[in-house]
């Protein structure tokens, strides 16, 4: 007031003036931050999770496509397989008919050759024995002439046999050659049987291969889809929340609420506690200027002296809203306000120093919870108490 007086008019006046600007716009600077930045927060989340949900849904899509595609191509290829199996099998059969009749051919042949080997034999002995027979029979023969009739005869019926004997050879000569073609044919047969089973086991094989590579690109994309759909559920349920509960930085959870050290010499007064539910400023919800800063803490929390000072003021009652108080004087222009206090434990006039227990927080006064009320002043002027703090951590 004394430094006021010594001031000239034309100062004082361009003081008031800038007073005036600064308390006009301070209330609207206090607000926006404060009011559009809690929302502009929680819009810019909710448009982040937004993003990320249409950034999710479209890779799900992707996904979901990919394994409709796979899940055919699966099907396409197990059908093929059963299919190739048909083939394999039929092929095996004929493979094992082939080999039957090869058998079969071969033990013909063997037989038909052994008779034709057996009768040629037969037949070289017989003609061996007949010569022999003719040197001597044929002198005896020729000189009884009454068995001339019988030696012709008996010619004739020799050559007979002979021709006899060599129809047969010729006969199974033939039905040997015959059985070898057959058994030859057999033989081809069985071996193109064998690569047609070759050609068709590889083919299965390929086929399953497919499958089986399929099947583990199918089990790939569903599992990224069942991941993806997860994902989607998550962000859509945190959509839901940020659009139903937009973020109120003024009440965040206390444990999540960094502690306060002091900046300026002060300490927090009331320590453990460290939500903030309203901070200095214009405050719509009051509809009026908050010259302090509001610390959420349970009724009968310890609140301490923020520095070394004198009790100026200690009381219970309402206080013009403040209901129970403490004030202090530090020295140097500051003072420090407690509010809305549940009990005293100090007196007016009482020397307390920093950290001192000077009472217990309530809701006393013009308050709607538990909490303490703290101000600080500079040669009776409200500072942003905030100013004077930094969280740690
Ligand atoms: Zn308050």
């Amino acid at each position: 007031m004394h430094f006021h007086r010594l001031t000239t008019r034309k100062t004082f006046r361009l003081f008031a003036a800038l007073l005036a600007l600064i308390l006009l716009m301070s209330p609207l600077w206090v607000q926006s931050p404060g009011v559009s930045a809690a929302s502009g927060s929680s819009q810019d989340k909710l448009k982040e999770i937004q993003k990320q949900l249409d950034s999710v849904r479209s890779s799900r899509k992707q996904l979901a496509g990919e394994k409709d595609k796979l899940s055919g191509d699966l099907a396409y290829l197990e059908k093929r397989t059963q299919e190739q199996r048909a083939v394999y099998d039929s092929a095996l059969e004929q493979k094992e008919a082939a080999l039957m009749v090869l058998e079969m051919n071969q033990t013909a042949s063997i037989r038909a050759q052994e008779d034709y080997e057996a009768k040629v034999g037969e037949y070289q002995e017989r003609v061996a024995q007949m010569y022999a027979w003719n040197r001597q029979s044929m002198i005896s023969m020729l000189l009884t002439s009454d068995s001339l009739q019988g030696f012709f005869t008996t010619l004739r019926f020799m050559k007979l046999v002979t021709e006899a004997d060599e129809q047969a050879l010729v006969e199974l000569e033939e039905a040997s050659a015959l059985a070898e073609q057959l058994a030859h044919d057999a033989e081809l047969q069985y071996e193109e049987m064998c690569a047609l089973v070759r050609e068709a086991d590889a083919a299965m094989n390929e086929i399953r291969q497919q499958a089986s590579m399929t099947r583990e690109q199918l089990s790939k994309v569903s599992s990224s889809l069942e991941i993806s759909r997860q994902k989607e559920a998550q962000l859509s349920r945190d959509a839901q929340a940020a659009q139903q509960k937009p973020a109120t930085p003024s009440a965040p959870p206390a444990q999540t609420v960094a502690a306060h050290v002091g900046t300026a010499g002060f300490i927090w007064p009331i320590p453990g506690q460290h939500g903030i539910s309203s901070h200095f400023g214009y405050r719509a919800k009051y509809g009026r200027y908050h010259y302090g800063t509001d610390v959420m803490a349970p009724r009968g929390t310890k609140v301490v002296a923020a520095a070394n000072g004198i009790v100026t003021f200690a009381s219970s009652g309402w206080n013009d809203g403040y209901g129970t108080v403490v004030m202090i004087d530090h020295g140097n222009g500051y003072q420090t306000r407690y509010a809305h206090l549940n009990g005293l434990n100090c007196r007016m006039g009482q020397s307390v120093s920093a950290g001192q227990v000077i009472g217990y927080s309530g809701n006393t006064g013009n308050s709607t919870g538990p909490h303490l009320h703290f101000e600080i002043r500079m040669n009776g002027t409200p500072h942003n108490p905030m100013n004077y703090f930094k969280k740690s951590g």
